[in-house]
């Protein structure tokens, strides 16, 4: 069974790592994919022909979710491209680790634009016309450390943080337009995000973890397919944490 068929959904972030599997997850359900990252770059364009060949329509765009009058645009674009947005996943993300001592007012500003203005950026681009058609969900990415803090991510943790408050607020807002909105935390995932970390680091966070491994994007991406999709239609202002009972 495909459960999202002919739906349209945007995911920012998607050239690679969580993005690109939620693109691919989703495409195999039958969605067509608008997908933005920064630049339309060989990783966009492989995704691009990769989906286009799978038989649904995949378009990449190069938008910067950080910035306000980009996202308005993109959201316009995207209509007039694929006439509907069902779904919209913020995906986009940064890290800029360092201790509170050691963090400059630029590391802060930079993280909190991109994790977290993204967000309402992108969610005020397509409420007009979620509200218009009456359904929509949005699929927020959090992080297990924006519920439970990190010692050396208070940028990101405070930016994954506000992403929850934001994602309950609208869930409040707009659940009588038919309209859900959900976060996902999760853990520790294998991407170019973590792959920064040095080995030891990963084999210290992997110890940790009861499932005793990190998590694969595709496995974060089936749960973002089953909060775009109607198997959710109950669900909304939730926080699923996909950590592997890291954070229990
Ligand atoms: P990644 O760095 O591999 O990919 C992030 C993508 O977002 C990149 O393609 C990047 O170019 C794009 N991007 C960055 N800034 C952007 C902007 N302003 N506009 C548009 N695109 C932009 O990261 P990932 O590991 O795939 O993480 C994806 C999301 O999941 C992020 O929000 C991240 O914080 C979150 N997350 C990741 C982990 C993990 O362990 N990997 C854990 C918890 C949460």
């Amino acid at each position: 069974m495909k459960l999202l068929e002919g739906k349209t959904a945007i995911v920012t972030g998607a050239s690679r790592g969580i993005g690109r599997a939620i693109a691919l997850v989703f495409a195999e359900h039958g969605a067509n994919i608008a997908g933005t990252d920064l630049k339309y770059d060989e990783n966009a364009k492989t995704l691009e022909k990769e989906l286009n060949e799978k038989g649904v329509k995949c378009k990449m765009y190069a938008s910067d979710a950080s910035n306000f009058e980009s996202c308005n645009e993109l959201a316009s674009q995207v209509v007039k491209d694929f006439g509907s947005i069902d779904a919209l996943i913020n995906n986009a993300g940064i890290t800029k680790d360092n201790l509170l001592m050691r963090m400059t007012e630029a590391d802060w500003d930079a993280v909190l634009t991109v994790n977290l203005k993204s967000v309402f950026n992108m969610t005020k681009a397509v409420q007009r016309t979620m509200l218009k058609q009456r359904h929509g969900s949005i699929v927020n990415m959090s992080s297990v450390v924006g519920v439970s803090g990190n010692a050396g991510q208070s940028n990101y943790s405070a930016s994954k943080s506000g992403i929850i408050g934001f994602t309950k607020s609208i869930a409040k807002e707009l659940g009588s337009r038919n309209i859900r909105c959900n976060a996902i935390a999760p853990g520790f995932i294998i991407t170019e995000m973590t792959g920064k970390l040095g080995e030891d680091v990963v084999k210290s966070w992997s110890e940790q973890i009861p499932l005793k491994r990190g998590g694969e994007p595709k496995e974060v991406a089936e749960t973002a397919l089953f909060l775009a999709s109607d198997l959710s239609s109950y669900v909304s202002g939730q926080v699923i944490n996909v950590c592997g009972a890291m954070n229990t």
